[in-house]
């Protein structure tokens, strides 16, 4: 990775960490970890998308990656050809809808077309 790829991961990563407050998305624990909602290795070309970044507890990031089937439908884990901004997350502090602009909205579930 070059010098500037990783400074882009660093201020990509510090951008959804002051997004989220540094709280887990999923329990309201402190934040260690930003994971990849589209998995990097599927989507290089999003990998410094805020839309497609959420933080997450250590716990809750294993937790993620390995229970794909129950993280998938809470819209922490998408398919590749996905598109983040328009899938929202099941967080433990409400649903939201992540932007590419570093923003949150929160939606409320029934009042969606
Ligand atoms: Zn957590």
């Amino acid at each position: 990775m070059s010098v500037w790829e990783s400074h882009r991961g660093r201020l990509a990563r510090r951008r959804a960490l002051e997004r989220d407050d540094g709280r887990c998305l999923l329990c309201g624990n402190l934040a260690t970890d930003v994971h990849h909602r589209i998995p990097r290795s599927l989507a290089p070309a999003r990998k410094f998308d805020l839309d497609n970044l959420v933080s997450l507890c250590r716990w809750d990031h294993l937790w993620v990656e390995n229970t794909p089937e129950e993280s998938r439908p809470r819209g922490f884990l998408l398919h590749s050809w996905d598109d983040p901004a328009a899938i929202p997350v099941r967080s433990i502090f409400g649903v939201l809808m992540l932007t590419p602009y570093g923003t949150t909205q929160q939606i409320t579930e029934g009042a969606q077309p």
